[in-house]
C-alpha cells in the first residue's frame, strides 16, 4: 500500500529530495546512503564480531509490521527492555554493547533499483538493514546486506522468503504477524568483510551519527519473491545515494 495521501507524517519514496523541508538533518553533510568507491576506501584492521547464541536458533519469534514505509521486524512480545530474549553483539570494532532494535528490506519497482548503497555505482534489487543499539550511548549501528536475483528455487535464501510470504499478507498500515527468524542465516556472512563509515538514518528524521556496516556479499532471492512486494505492499522503499563529503569509508581486514 502506498501512503502518498494517507500518511500525516509528512513524507513519502516518491519524492525523497523533499525530505528536508520537514526534517532539517536531511541537508546536513553525512547523510545515508551512499555510493562506496573502493579505491578511495582506506584499510583498517577491526576485531571480530561476537553475537549473542540467540542469533543462531530457529526460535526466536518476532512481529513484522507494516508501518507504511517498511515491513519492519521486531522481538515478539515484550517491550521492556529487561525482559527480551538477548540478541546483541560486541566487537567489529565499536565500542560496548549492540542490542537488536530492528529489521527490514528496501526495494526497487524493478530489478535496477531498490538497494540505498552502492558499490562502484552499481546498484543492487534489495538491501536489508539490521538496526542495533547501544542502551548506554544510543549509539546506533546498522548492518547492510545486498541482494541477487536468483530465480533457481534451490539458491533463495529460505528465512528471506520466509520474509516474504508473512510481508505480502501486511496489506494495510499497521497490520502485523508474528514469525521466528534465524537472524544468521537471514544476514548470511561470516562478518569478516564489510566496509564502515559514518552516516545517518536513510528515512526521515535523516537522524546523523549512524555507524554503518555494509557487507558486500550478495544474498540470493527470486525475482517472483521481489514482485510479491512491489506488487501488494510498496512499489519502491529506496533512498537514493547522497553526497560523500569528507568522509572516509573503510574497508576491514583482520589480522
Ligand atoms: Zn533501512
Amino acid at each position: 500500500m502506498s501512503c502518498t495521501d494517507k500518511c500525516d507524517d509528512h513524507w513519502s519514496y516518491d519524492d525523497p529530495s523533499k525530505w528536508s523541508e520537514h526534517f532539517p538533518a536531511a541537508r546536513g553533510l553525512s547523510q545515508s546512503p551512499i555510493n562506496i568507491e573502493l579505491d578511495k576506501t582506506v584499510a583498517q584492521l577491526y576485531p571480530p564480531f561476537v553475537f549473542s547464541p540467540n542469533y543462531n536458533t530457529d526460535e526466536v519469534l518476532f512481529t513484522l509490521t507494516n508501518t507504511g514505509h517498511q515491513v519492519a521486524v521486531t522481538l515478539a512480545g515484550s517491550t521492556n527492555k529487561e525482559n527480551q530474549t538477548d540478541l546483541s553483539f560486541t566487537g567489529g570494532g565499536l565500542t560496548g554493547t549492540f542490542h537488536f532494535v530492528n529489521f527490514h528490506l528496501h526495494w526497487g519497482q524493478n530489478d535496477r533499483h531498490g538497494s540505498e548503497h552502492e558499490i562502484e555505482g552499481k546498484i543492487f534489487p534489495a538491501e536489508a538493514h539490521f538496526v542495533h543499539m547501544n542502551y548506554e550511548t544510543e549509539q546506533l549501528a546498522v548492518f547492510a546486506f545486498f541482494f541477487t536475483v536468483d530465480d533457481q528455487s534451490e539458491n533463495e535464501n529460505t528465512e528471506w522468503r520466509k520474509y516474504i510470504d508473512v510481508a505480502d499478507r501486511l496489506v494495510n498500515i499497521n497490520d502485523t504477524a508474528n514469525c521466528t527468524f534465524n537472524l544468521s542465516q537471514l544476514m548470511q556472512t561470516d562478518g569478516t568483510y564489510f566496509f564502515r563509515y559514518m552516516g545517518s538514518l536513510t528515512t526521515p528524521p535523516c537522524t546523523e551519527g549512524v555507524i554503518w556496516t555494509i557487507f558486500p556479499s550478495e544474498i540470493p532471492v527470486k525475482e517472483e519473491s521481489l514482485d510479491l512486494l512491489r506488487d501488494n505492499i510498496m512499489r519502491k522503499v529506496y533512498r537514493p545515494v547522497q553526497p560523500i563529503n569528507d568522509r572516509i569509508v573503510f574497508r576491514s581486514y583482520q589480522a
